[in-house]
């Protein structure tokens, strides 16, 4: 993992989080454009990658690498002129071609080379294609694609974001969050929540516009809503470390820290609270912040905190949660090495707690 950092995503305590570390200038002000979408395609030095159904596409072959934990994964990348080229100059209305075009934001802005990166959704092509199937009754969206373009998706692999993000450069992995993150909001809102009419894309892929003109979405635009999440490492009086077992976990050796989502009216200090209570009964004393991170799975931001527990007893409630343990460092050390505690994932910000905690790299 290429050891970059987003000064703008800098937190003191967990300062790297994968996920958090996209290095890319937003360039929100572009957004608004006429015809943005088209003109960065055609700029020298933009770079087009894919998403599709919450995946990211890589180069042939390297999906594979996703089980090999030192193999480094790239993005496929196409320029820009060659997609803008494949559309015949103008990438046109998503309705048309069932792309859905997300301006990602530029690198050296202010330079003579800048560096733009453009997003193309391209679910609603593989969902026309399946549809369409071996008859060719539907001739819509598959045949608007460009050939270019449609002997490029057949080349790629395509990786889970989550697979991706354990392999992937910072810079890369940042670029494929925000992508994701988008497609999975554009693929479960089709319709206004407000008046049930369809929606459009908006503001380079970033927003969504209601079609009904007489409707406040319509001019207001929709944007994604994304949903709050809090963790906590609960340490005791003796430094030991809260860990607990979930009951939706397959895997029984799966051990992580206090997690759950954020409800209507708390913020972030009560969530943690509440859910360490709920979970092992377990009352909090202070909270220091330690980080956050987008998880896109579908749409949460998880806010990690540190807690000092104000008691031992542990109480589970058997239905989320159904073990929790304090675990000095020498404890957790055995468990791990005995195989009766697995780490939680490579690109979970638990991993970087737990950590954290134990004062070394795992
Ligand atoms: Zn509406």
């Amino acid at each position: 993992m290429a050891a970059s950092f987003s000064s703008l995503a800098l937190t003191q305590v967990l300062p790297f989080l994968p996920l958090a570390q996209g290095d890319i200038d937003y360039q929100t002000d572009r957004r608004g454009e006429p015809g943005l979408i088209d003109a960065v395609l055609a700029q020298t030095g933009t770079t087009v990658v894919f998403v599709r159904d919450g995946l990211v596409a890589v180069p042939d072959g390297q999906a594979a690498r996703v089980d090999y934990e030192t193999a480094k994964i790239r993005l496929a990348e196409v320029p820009g002129e060659y997609v803008l080229r494949g559309f015949g100059g103008a990438l046109g209305d998503s309705e048309e071609t069932g792309v859905i075009a997300m301006f990602l934001g530029s690198y050296g802005v202010g330079t003579a080379h800048p560096q733009a990166v453009v997003a193309l959704d391209v679910s609603g092509l593989a969902d026309a294609a399946e549809a369409n199937g071996d008859d060719h009754a539907g001739a819509s969206s598959s045949t608007v694609l460009p050939t270019v373009l449609k002997r490029a998706l057949e080349r790629f692999d395509w990786v889970s974001l989550r697979g991706f993000a354990a392999h992937g450069s910072a810079r890369q992995v940042g670029q494929a969050t925000t992508a994701v993150a988008l497609c999975m909001w554009h693929a479960s809102q089709r319709h206004c929540p407000r008046c049930g009419s369809p929606v459009r894309p908006a503001n380079a892929g970033w927003a969504q516009r209601c079609v009904n003109e007489g409707c406040p979405s319509h001019r207001s635009l929709l944007f994604p809503r994304i949903e709050p999440a809090v963790i906590v490492s609960i340490v005791d009086g003796q430094g030991r470390l809260l860990l607990q077992h979930n009951k939706a976990w397959k895997n029984p050796t799966r051990y992580s820290v206090c997690a759950g989502f954020v409800e209507a009216g708390e913020n972030l200090e009560h969530a943690c609270r509440r859910e360490a209570s709920e979970e092992t009964g377990l009352k909090l004393g202070e909270l220091k912040y330690l980080g956050s991170q987008p998880w896109p799975f579908p749409a949460s931001l998880m806010v990690a905190f540190k807690a000092r527990a104000l008691g031992t007893d542990i109480d589970v409630d058997n239905r989320e949660t159904v073990d929790a343990r304090f675990f000095t460092r020498d404890e957790f050390a055995d468990a791990l090495t005995e195989g009766r505690v697995a780490w939680p994932g490579k690109s979970t910000v638990a991993r970087y707690m737990i950590e954290e905690w134990y004062g070394q790299k795992l």
